[in-house]
């Protein structure tokens, strides 16, 4: 990823916030400049959650460090693990074009996966003598269908698995 491409990027995912003071006529002039500011406030929370999954499963060569990423946003490392999830992932993919078609990726739920190790641990990356030891996020699917646990940093290397299927 050149430094245009990482801008080109940031500009898609931070897209104009919503225009100031529209319908305001007639309104609580003060209840409107706080509907203002919440729906600011909103569109901020909801870029910053954005900028986290980018900054996490994105970016490239190098993804950011959940110390990193906190420290610039204000957050636990684990407040940005919880910060965002397979929705803002696919967001992302979305708003920049960076989604390969074949990636299937949901919220990991244990019941909701197959696999009886992957409901415990992440199980896309490692291998049976040397598992992830992170926290398994997402559940995804491989090439063959079959459902996968995955963690943060495992996924971009989910994802790049299926852009050439
Ligand atoms: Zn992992």
């Amino acid at each position: 990823m050149t430094s245009q491409e990482l801008l080109d990027d940031l500009r898609a995912i931070c897209s104009p916030l919503p225009p100031e003071g529209a319908g305001t006529a007639g309104r609580d002039p003060l209840l409107a400049a706080l509907g203002d500011l919440a729906a600011v406030h909103g569109a901020a929370d909801e870029r910053v959650r954005l900028l986290l999954a980018y900054g996490r499963i994105f970016a490239t060569p190098r993804p950011r460090t959940p110390q990193a990423l906190g420290e610039a946003a204000g957050l636990t490392p684990a407040g940005v693990g919880d910060a965002f999830g397979a929705g803002e992932v696919r967001r992302v993919g979305r708003l920049t074009g960076r989604w390969p078609a074949a990636a299937d990726l949901d919220d990991h739920h244990r019941a909701g996966i197959s696999g009886k190790e992957s409901r415990l641990r992440c199980t896309w990356g490692g291998d049976r003598l040397n598992p992830c030891g992170e926290k398994p996020k997402y559940a995804v699917v491989d090439a063959r269908g079959a459902q996968w646990a995955c963690c943060d940093g495992h996924l971009p290397g989910y994802l790049r698995s299926r852009s050439g299927s």
